[in-house]
């Protein structure tokens, strides 16, 4: 019942979305990783005096392998970025970097939606990892209460993904701000590639969102359509 062909029809939209995201992001980074910023600034160099400009001298520059790997550690203030946009001098190196510090800004300013976000990330991966497995369970033995306690713990994940949104989209407005006010990018080329690789990344998280959503949807649909079976 699990590899039921119906799981397919509610997963490919998403499937297909995040996809598409993915190669978005892919583009738009391959594309404005090559357009170098008119000041010639490096990714470390930007990362430095943005943190500074916010007073957050205490945030912590490191490198990271691999490409895309960018993030912001709140709970060690550390400021990850990859080795193409610590020393690259591109435009999409400028729009990552200062997206993350956007994050290190919400950090320390407790922006609500990323301390709510941050707060609840032990309760999902718990509930991510035996909601599906008590679902099934739940389900096979024809107990539904239990499945849908498998299916509510779930939904978890779904209220993460849901925050994660609002995060994102404020870590990429702050971003864009800081990069035009601090006049580290000056022409309108520049601004406008530095929103498409931002938006292209706020993409994948829409695209997140609406995996977890349609696989909840495919769990109500299992339950639902059981109980009316047995019901006829
Ligand atoms: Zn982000």
């Amino acid at each position: 019942m699990y590899w039921n062909p119906m799981y397919f029809v509610f997963a490919l939209p998403a499937l297909l979305l995040g996809l598409y995201a993915q190669f978005k992001v892919k583009s738009a980074y391959g594309q404005f990783t090559r357009v170098a910023n008119a000041r010639g600034i490096t990714g470390v160099e930007a990362a430095q005096a943005l943190l500074q400009r916010n007073g957050l001298g205490h945030v912590q520059i490191q490198g990271t392998p691999g490409e895309l790997t960018d993030h912001y550690d709140p709970s060690k203030k550390l400021l990850a970025l990859s080795q193409e946009v610590a020393y690259g001098r591109s435009v999409a190196g400028l729009a990552i970097v200062a997206h993350e510090v956007g994050h290190a800004v919400q950090d320390n300013t407790n922006y609500g939606p990323m301390k709510l976000r941050n707060g609840i990330v032990p309760m999902v991966q718990l509930s991510a990892a035996i909601g599906p497995i008590i679902f099934i369970l739940g389900y096979m033995l024809g107990v539904s209460g239990l499945a849908w306690i498998g299916l509510l713990l779930f939904s978890a994940s779904a209220v993460f993904a849901l925050l994660t949104l609002p995060v994102e989209r404020n870590a990429s407005a702050r971003a864009l701000q800081m990069l035009t006010t601090s006049g580290m990018i000056v022409q309108r080329e520049e601004v406008a590639g530095a929103k498409k690789v931002l938006d292209a990344a706020a993409l994948t998280y829409v695209a997140a969102l609406l995996q977890v959503l349609s696989t909840l949807l495919y769990y109500v649909f299992m339950l639902t359509g059981s109980s009316g079976r047995r019901r006829s």
